[in-house]
């Protein structure tokens, strides 16, 4: 049972794949993943289409965005059922994370972009300021390649592809070979609102084909995807000498205080832990307990997750959706199984739900995991989340960044401002005080991990200024005569009372800094 299956693999033939949906198992579609040589042929389009775009008015391309926004909201049943027959991800997880999202964004990207794009003019600083101005433009870098994984597939394809496009850029963007279709969907949806061909464009297939897509004639990659895969793209970025940003994995860490909310503590658990069935780089993968609560706590997530309604027979009310993938499927497994195996204990779930048809894990409580188990040290995206018992704050926030991984993680209290100190010192790229891994979804935030979780950020201010290049053009007259050759005893003199004028003269001081 696949629902990724290679029809035709041999040497050199075309790559075919068949998808199934994996709720239902029903055959969803086939396609051919695209050769070097096509996806070259699609880099070429995109770079003959740049040059227009990127020279039309900030405001036409953000009318362009806002158009596609208000598309994407008339849509929005179309694009749910889509994501659901491709990933059988619950339509509440389908509407909020990608649709909701989404438009979210390009609200954001569009009142920020006339801000964050335009140009600038300034002195220069100390006494070239004099007579030296700086102009600061900001242009496109020119074909930006978006490369996406399966989980989010339309979300995570448009939220780069519109910062992009919005910078001037023609973007070619590849989705998972596990979700295609939802990247299709979005070319599809940009053409519709007249985005003019070739500035948006999409290639299928699999890692070959988005290996072909960061050696391709492009300027920058942004990558969403595994540690393993962001690590081949980063040096296949450092070979061509062009920016890549990396959105890794992550292992998040939810630390819950003594003094918590328990009820709201174990609700963030396990919304956090199953939402998107797991399938959330900020997901809660570890969960870390003072002893005084640990009981207690344990006590209200087990009921919680026994009481979560899984599969599509639920209809709207479906809490917790399929796998999107077999591969995540058998890594979950192992996962548990190996942890089992050494002594932890499944209060919930913990095995996969044969009594539906297609690719589910249930919402799983494993307690007592040794952690060195890789269930504690592995990325798991899935529904499982290992509850360990700590003696204090302590020891949580020592257990916290005793990982490879940095993305995201929370801290739960009833104070505020003990949950930000504590907040400050795990070692991530960004932390919640009593919630879950919203940080994505917070435009101005800039979201990226340090450690193995990636390089760059995906939001914030500086996000959609990394889709232009910086460039600084300085106007004033020309000082080389006075300053520079044919050198002499007198010049070198000169420049050195000057440097004692400016730093050391108490005139020179308060006129050009401290
Ligand atoms: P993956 O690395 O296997 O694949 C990601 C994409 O890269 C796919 O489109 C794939 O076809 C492509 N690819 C594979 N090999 C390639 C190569 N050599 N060169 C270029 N492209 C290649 O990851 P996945 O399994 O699709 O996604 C799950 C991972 O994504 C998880 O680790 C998850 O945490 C991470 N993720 C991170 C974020 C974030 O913002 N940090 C968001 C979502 C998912």
């Amino acid at each position: 049972m696949a629902i990724v299956e290679y029809l035709q693999t041999v040497g050199g033939a075309p790559r075919k794949i068949a998808l199934t949906n994996p709720a239902s198992l029903e055959p969803l579609c086939e396609f051919e993943c695209q050769s070097k040589k096509q996806v070259d042929a699609v880099v070429a389009t995109a770079r003959k289409a740049q040059k227009q775009w990127g020279a039309t008015p900030l405001k036409e391309r953000i009318q362009m965005m806002l158009k596609l926004r208000d598309l994407i909201l008339e849509k929005q049943d179309e694009i749910v059922a889509s994501i659901m027959r491709e990933t059988g991800k619950p339509a509440q997880d389908a509407l909020m994370m990608e649709v909701f999202s989404a438009c979210s964004f390009i609200s954001y990207w569009c009142k920020q972009a006339p801000k964050t794009l335009k140009d600038e003019k300034m002195r220069a600083p100390g006494i070239m300021g004099f007579e030296k101005k700086v102009h600061l433009i900001y242009k496109p870098l020119g074909v930006v390649a978006v490369i996406a994984p399966w989980n989010g597939p339309f979300l995570l394809v448009a939220n780069p592809c519109v910062q992009a496009m919005l910078a001037g850029n023609a973007v070619v963007a590849k989705g998972s070979e596990v979700t295609p279709q939802s990247s299709k969907l979005f070319a599809a949806l940009c053409l519709e609102v007249g985005i003019p061909e070739g500035v948006c464009n999409v290639v299928i297939g699999d890692g070959l084909t988005g290996s072909a897509l960061t050696t391709a004639d492009i300027n920058k990659v942004s990558f969403t995807g595994s540690v393993a895969t962001g690590k081949k793209v980063a040096a296949a970025c450092a070979e061509k000498l062009i920016p890549c940003s990396l959105e890794l994995g992550g292992k998040d860490a939810f630390i819950v205080c003594a003094d918590a909310d328990l009820d709201k503590a174990a609700h963030g658990a396990v919304w956090g832990g199953f939402v998107n069935t797991g399938h959330v780089c900020c997901a809660v993968e570890r969960v870390y307990v003072e002893a005084p609560v640990y009981d207690a706590f344990v006590g209200k997530v087990t009921v919680l997750a026994k009481s979560i309604r899984q599969g599509q027979q639920h209809g709207i009310n479906e809490d917790l959706g399929a796998v999107f993938w077999d591969r995540q499927l058998a890594l979950m497994e192992k996962q548990v199984e190996d942890a089992k195996s050494r002594g932890a204990k499944a209060l919930s779930g913990g095995e996969r739900n044969t009594d539906l048809k297609g690719l589910y894990y249930p919402a799983t409580i494993i307690v007592d995991v040794p952690e060195d188990a890789d269930l504690m040290t592995k990325e798991t995206f899935g529904p499982i989340l290992p509850i360990i018992k700590v003696k204090d704050v302590e020891e949580a926030i020592a257990k916290a960044n005793k990982s490879s991984y940095g993305l995201h993680g929370s801290v739960w209290t009833n104070d505020e401002a003990k949950g930000l100190e504590i907040a400050k010192r795990i070692e991530t790229g960004c932390m919640a005080v009593n919630d879950i891994g919203i940080m994505y979804g917070v435009p101005n935030a800039p979201y990226g991990g340090i450690k193995e979780s990636g390089v760059g950020s995906v939001n914030g201010r500086t996000a959609l200024r990394d889709y232009s290049q910086a460039m600084p053009i300085v106007v004033g007259p020309y000082r080389g005569i006075e300053g520079g050759y044919p050198y002499s005893q007198e010049k070198y003199d000169q420049m050195k009372k000057l440097m004692n004028f400016l730093w050391k003269n108490p005139v020179g001081k308060f006129l050009f800094g401290p």
